[in-house]
């Protein structure tokens, strides 16, 4: 099996906060986040803020799958095998011997759309799913540019205002990117690019 791209995951420190969100959700107590914790040595799911907040749940409870063991991608924590899990709120990168080994990262979800963006004119939009599962689509130069959309982004001309973006509008038409503009278009009729 081939290895999977090590671009895929990350150690980013907040990229792990979203892994351990993904993993476990956040504590119903106080919000906070959740970690592996251990009483007489037995593992549990308890609070980042214990003693402030007593909070623990059995790991049995957490409903973390194995979704595909990534043969020869050994954990950088332990070198045994990382595997895609699915938690509580989405699919994330997890190793094998969980729950000695707490190795967790996020699946980076991001495509890139290969549309300009029409903010900046020098960042791609890509397409990245937040934590929730919806897609949306930002651009690449994030954070000097703050550009999102919500609805897929077409490089297609506005027949109204000639901006270079239109948005999927409809499963028929595409509308103009401009809220302020009212430009439509038929699908069939996109000029081929
Ligand atoms: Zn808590
Ligand atoms: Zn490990
Ligand atoms: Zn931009
Ligand atoms: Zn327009």
């Amino acid at each position: 099996m081939a290895k999977i791209d090590s671009s895929l995951f990350s150690s980013d420190s907040k990229i792990n906060a979203d892994a351990i969100f993904e993993a476990y959700g956040d504590c119903p107590d106080c919000g906070g986040k959740l970690k592996i914790r251990y009483a007489n040595k037995s593992a549990f799911l308890g609070c980042i803020s214990y003693p402030n907040c007593h909070y623990k749940k059995s790991l049995t409870d957490t409903a973390i799958t194995t979704v595909k063991v990534m043969v020869d991608t050994p954990c950088p924590q332990c070198d045994k095998t990382l595997a895609i899990k699915k938690g509580r709120y989405g699919l994330f990168i997890g190793c094998v011997d969980f729950p000695s080994c707490e190795f967790l990262t996020s699946i980076k979800q991001q495509t890139d759309t290969h549309v300009n963006c029409p903010q900046c004119h020098t960042g791609h939009l890509l397409e990245k799913t937040n934590k929730f599962g919806k897609k949306f689509y930002s651009c690449d130069t994030y954070p000097s540019c703050k550009f999102v959309l919500n609805d897929k982004p077409v490089a297609c001309t506005c027949p109204d205002c000639h901006s270079p973006i239109m948005i999927e509008y409809s499963v028929t038409q595409f509308s103009c990117v401009k809220p302020t503009c009212n430009g439509v278009i038929n699908r069939e009729n996109k000029p081929s690019s």
